[in-house]
């Protein structure tokens, strides 16, 4: 060994730097400093040691802080000095195996234009090979089984490296180096296409978009699961696919080939086209151009229209020509499907052909959804390319679990500063779901070392998440379902733990009297809530039914405001069902008194004539935001007395508005506006009273842009909250658990 000047130092970088090309990027910022040692992965993050002159050590550790590769986030960069040891050269070590010490995992992420580049090159030995991808991109989290992100703890253990490969994945200067996924024609997975379970010869690409062509679905397997596609110009296709999944109207996602083709049916600003070309890739809510050549059964009483561009080699492959309707591969209600036999058992009636590959799908990810609010993001559903990437919490967390809702659910693992969401789960109303749950949390815990020392959860004893976490033996933290969401909000903006005048509208939550909340405005902090203004509730018979046929809803807030049923658009509730709703009102029979926002928006609707059957969740409360006349500035207006915000009168001011002839249009846009109007009284009042400047907002009816940008300009002497990095809806709700539950834990 021989002695030189200088100095060695050891670094730990720590953040989403593994399997993002971020040893090569420090390998070549040694040999650029001339600095000799090593640098190498643990499930830490990454470990370097360099030595050399002492300026050249600063610039070194400079240029790790200031240029780190595209997909890397640096978190914390820590220096410590060390003895010299006169090494001789820089060189890549093996990654170690460190059980204790996480790191964070990269979401999966669209083929990068260098991999598409060579996808189209004729001349290149990947040239149409649906599984190309480099350090840049590609799958990630949804094929690693433990860490370190190593291939063989990935599902492309199962297809050992051709020595071309190989020669790349070794080589420091590749854009292959170390790229978990790499493969090739020669050494990789394959595509096939399967019709009656029989695997066809010839170009599986090209068969699959005959099929399609020929107004036929084909259960295509992605990234994180199965789609079924069809044409989406083909309203045959569109309504035999809509047959088959027994949904008659949720709408469909597209996916389109180009942003020039997303144009000619929908509007595009320039937020919208930056989020819809992004690396996440997620389906973006865009308003509808009217009239377009897509199937009208798409996205049937919206005005919005959900759209992706191709994010898989596969999908640049396939989706070329026209766009395709990309909905996800399951069962009404299930999680999406992501085994080959599984696919063939339960898609088999729903397509008619299956575009398969032979790689495993480790976790499922479902696509994300967003739309964009004044030109910042509104999550709908935060799932494939944003997960598992964390969200920094106000608060340290012990290590914990928070289970999330029922609808739309996800959970939390949370320790420290981090919160890792988890992708979309499913509506855990069935076991099937649950069974996806908590698969889910045992693996996301495993690969973050993260054992919870306690399980947050929603409190209505009815929910399947809730009654789980009663069954375990780690101590339990029930959370009120509409402080959940307000905390969500407040904790995604980092806000510290000052109270809130919180919004949260959505359409169920067990209060804490036992009856079903909705539209609720809480003075609320991390620790605790008060219930400082809800929404006067009405009787809710027979709760689901209920919100399947909005029409009983208005029935529901017309008893309530005193205010008889003769109206023509409740023509079509049935006599004898006229006679029991009437019994069950007048005597409280199997009634649930609720103050829901959702339900009232249902219950416009149905009286506005828009919806009186709803075969989705919000169906109702969207279709009145579509159709909600954009001219309109008159509303109706909510009574308050005291903390009780009384509906009755926009009620009555409907049923006037609708004997005078008024269109439905009118009637929305008064609605909406009114809300709004409403939102700005209760939140002056209650700063006046609590000397609180702070207004959040969350819940499904949060979703709802035309009834923020209604609420925004009354609002401006406020600091308002509204979500930008989980959504809304009960999709959120769990990181709302986890800062409360971090809270009540700490405290
Ligand atoms: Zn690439
Ligand atoms: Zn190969
Ligand atoms: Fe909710």
């Amino acid at each position: 060994m021989t002695t030189r000047p200088g100095r060695r130092q050891r670094i730990r970088v720590t953040g989403v730097v593994q399997g993002v090309g971020f040893r090569p990027f420090v390998y070549g910022i040694a040999l650029r400093f001339g600095l000799a040692g090593h640098v190498g992965n643990d499930s830490g993050g990454v470990f370097i040691e360099v030595e050399g002159p002492a300026d050249n050590l600063n610039s070194f550790v400079e240029a790790l802080r200031s240029e780190p590769p595209p997909l890397a986030h640096v978190e914390r960069i820590t220096v410590e000095e060390m003895q010299t040891r006169g090494d001789d050269d820089f060189v890549i070590v093996h990654s170690e195996a460190h059980p204790q010490r996480a790191t964070l995992i990269s979401p999966d992420l669209c083929t990068c234009d260098d991999c598409l580049r060579e996808l189209t090159d004729p001349a290149d030995r990947r040239y149409r090979y649906a599984f190309i991808n480099c350090t840049n991109c590609g799958p990630r989290y949804t094929i690693i089984q433990d860490i370190p992100y190593d291939r063989p703890l990935t599902t492309m253990a199962a297809f050992p490296m051709c020595p071309t490969c190989q020669a790349e994945y070794d080589d420091p200067l590749d854009r292959r180096f170390h790229a978990q996924p790499n493969a090739c024609p020669d050494c990789g997975p394959q595509i096939w296409l399967e019709e009656a379970g029989v695997r066809l010869a010839g170009d599986a690409i090209a068969a699959a978009q005959r099929i399609i062509a020929d107004g036929g679905i084909v259960a295509i397997k992605g990234l994180g699961g199965f789609h079924l596609a069809c044409d989406a110009a083909n309203d045959n296709a569109v309504a035999r696919l809509r047959e088959r999944k027994h949904r008659p109207a949720k709408p469909f996602a597209l996916m389109a080939p180009s942003v020039q083709q997303v144009r000619t049916f929908a509007h595009l600003d320039p937020a919208e086209e930056a989020a819809l070309t992004s690396r996440e890739r997620p389906i973006l809510l865009l308003r509808k151009h009217e009239p377009n050549t897509l199937s009208a059964r798409i996205a049937p009483g919206n005005a919005t229209i959900g759209v992706m561009l191709p994010y898989t080699p596969l999908h640049f492959l396939l989706v070329t020509d026209r766009p395709f309707v990309m909905t996800s591969g399951n069962i009404s209600g299930e999680p999406i499907v992501t085994d080959n036999d599984d696919a063939r058992l339960k898609l088999g009636g729903l397509a008619d052909a299956f575009l398969m590959h032979n790689r495993a799908i480790h976790t499922p990810c479902d696509d994300s959804v967003i739309r964009r609010f004044q030109g910042v993001d509104l999550p709908v559903r935060r799932s494939r390319g944003y997960a598992p990437f964390p969200i920094r919490l106000p608060l340290a967390a012990p290590p914990l679990l928070a289970t999330g809702g029922e609808l739309k659910a996800t959970f939390c693992l949370a320790e420290g500063e981090k919160a890792f969401m988890s992708q979309h789960i499913g509506d855990m109303a069935n076991l099937s779901t649950l069974d996806a749950f908590t698969h889910a949390a045992d693996h996301m815990a495993r690969l973050f070392r993260i054992e919870p020392e306690a399980i947050i959860t929603d409190s209505h004893p009815g929910y399947l998440s809730n009654r789980w976490a009663h069954e375990q033996s780690t101590s339990l933290v029930e959370v009120q379902h509409h402080h959940a969401h307000i905390a969500a909000v407040m904790a995604e903006h980092s806000h510290p733990n000052e109270p809130v005048i919180g919004f949260a509208f959505d359409g169920t939550g067990y209060g804490t009297d036992g009856t079903i909340w909705g539209g609720e405005v809480l003075i609320a902090d991390y620790g605790t809530f008060e219930r400082a203004a809800y929404l006067k509730p009405v009787p809710l018979a027979g709760g689901d039914v209920s919100v399947q046929r909005p029409y009983r809803l208005a029935m529901s807030h017309l008893y309530a405001a005193g205010l008889d049923w003769d109206i023509p658009t409740l023509a079509i509730c049935p006599p004898e069902e006229r006679q029991i709703l009437e019994r069950q009102f007048t005597i409280g029979l199997n009634t649930v008194p609720t103050s829901s926002m959702g339900r009232l928006f249902d219950a416009v609707s149905a009286l506005a004539g828009v919806c009186q059957h709803a075969t989705y969740e919000a169906q109702a409360a969207i279709e009145l935001e579509s159709i909600a006349a954009h001219d309109v500035h008159k509303g109706y207006s909510f009574a308050l007395d005291g903390a009780v915000i009384d509906p009755a009168p926009v009620i009555a001011a409907i049923v006037t508005d609708l004997n005078a002839g008024a269109p439905a249009p009118v009637i929305a846009a008064k609605f909406h506006n009114a809300v709004a109007a409403m939102i700005a009284r209760v939140a002056a009042h209650l700063r006046d009273i609590h000397g609180v400047h702070t207004v959040a907002f969350s819940g499904g009816v949060f979703q709802n842009t035309l009834l923020l940008e209604k609420t925004r300009p009354h609002l401006t002497d406020f600091n308002v909250l509204t979500h930008r990095l989980v959504p809304p809806n009960d999709g959120g709700l769990a990181l709302g658990q986890a800062a409360i539950g971090s809270h009540r834990l700490t405290r």
